[in-house]
């Protein structure tokens, strides 16, 4: 057991940068060489790549992750009068992104264990004005792909997959992008591939979407001079290049994360006070974070005390959730349907234990070691 108080960073972005800077240097060096910095070649070669790492035909770089949804929603002609289905415990953005279609946000659900979306709660809130269905793959884990795949053919809804989390993730048989009409992907740099600034992308088998949302990210044009109503939201090539030598990396970097959640849940099992994280038998789950919740939301804030006290940078994601947030419902907005207790107990019981692949064994050891003496002393 480590005497000596350490210091748990939630990030590790210079460590990451450090361990492969050759690679990335020489990828900024090439655009800046090159004279091309919008709509250059290092985005289309970033572009190929991403499409062949998901297995898509098309991937489509754009500014960021909430672009990557709204953009999608826009190509799939979603607009006022519309529902689209989503959870209320993820991050902001993917509401937010609902919200600028001028379409109303529906929450049900989350699972208890997986805490994305409840697939059995779906249909309940499916009215004729539902057009789609947008789940998250919440901390790294995908959603139940097939389950939704299934309800969306039976009442002929879209399916976009909010895939800010959980790039290189599986499912049961399914690969992300391939049961829906497309992914998003965020490239923030807290995200499991993530530049150093803001990016994001679309992938998709479906030649329409790919061909809106290019024109849609350029100011409504696919030829000079010619414009129809669109959008300024590209990814920089400098940013291409960056995540083009990281992408190279994302595999190693998964199994790492990998690793450092067995560790935490190996060392966690004997604790009474807390739950850990749920693993979907079959999947292959990239802990974007790794979320453990206090069983009582009484012990969450001074669990989370203890941690930052002992130099954990420990967080919450999502403290409070979307339909808690200020405003909603937002004008046109939102509603729920049924209860949403899950989601709920999420928000108030979650805590994200400090997770990136530049961990050190020394470092999670430490963390599990004051997680169970907070659990033994806890009341
Ligand atoms: C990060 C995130 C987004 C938004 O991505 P940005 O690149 O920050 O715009 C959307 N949805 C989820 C679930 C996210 O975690």
């Amino acid at each position: 057991m480590p005497a000596t108080k350490l210091t748990v960073p939630f990030y590790g972005h210079v460590r990451q940068y450090h361990n492969i800077k050759a690679e990335i240097d020489a990828n900024i060096k090439e655009v800046l060489e090159s004279g091309q910095y919008v709509l250059g070649p290092m985005l289309k070669k970033f572009e190929a790549e991403l499409a062949e790492f998901h297995g898509t035909r098309y991937a489509i770089g754009v500014g960021n992750g909430t672009d990557a949804l709204w953009l999608t929603f826009k190509a799939l002609g979603i607009g006022p009068g519309d529902e689209c289905i989503t959870t209320t415990n993820t991050f902001f953005a993917t509401a937010e992104a609902i919200w600028f279609t001028g379409a109303t946000v529906v929450f049900v659900d989350s699972d208890p264990r997986t805490n994305c979306i409840d697939p059995s709660k779906i249909e309940a809130a499916i009215t004729p004005r539902t057009k789609l269905l947008v789940p998250v793959h919440l901390y790294g884990q995908c959603a139940d792909m097939k389950a939704i795949r299934k309800i969306a053919d039976k009442h002929n809804l879209k399916v976009v997959e909010d895939n800010a989390q959980a790039i290189g993730a599986r499912g049961n048989g399914f690969k992300i992008g391939e049961l829906s009409d497309a992914a998003t992907v965020s490239f923030i740099i807290q995200k499991n591939l993530g530049t150093f600034g803001d990016g994001g992308a679309i992938v998709t088998n479906n030649p329409e979407i790919d061909r809106i949302a290019r024109k849609l990210r350029n100011h409504g044009s696919d030829k000079r001079s010619c414009h129809s109503i669109g959008y300024n939201s590209r990814l920089d090539d400098l940013h291409a290049g960056i995540l083009s030598a990281k992408l190279k990396h994302i595999a190693e970097w998964s199994e790492l994360r990998r690793k450092w959640a067995a560790l935490y849940s190996q060392g966690l099992a004997t604790a009474k006070n807390i739950t850990l994280p749920y693993e979907t038998p079959g999947y292959y789950h990239v802990y974007h974070l790794y979320v453990i919740e206090t069983r009582q939301a009484k012990h969450r804030d001074p669990l989370l005390q203890f941690l930052n006290d002992a130099g954990i940078d420990a967080k919450c994601h999502y403290p409070i959730a979307i339909h808690q947030q200020e405003g909603y419902p937002w004008g046109h907005g939102a509603r729920i349907s049924g209860a949403i207790p899950n989601s709920e107990r999420n928000a108030a019981c979650c805590i994200s234990l400090p997770m990136f692949p530049e961990l050190t064994e020394e470092q999670v050891d430490y963390t599990v070691d004051k997680v169970l003496e907070w659990d033994r002393s806890a009341r």
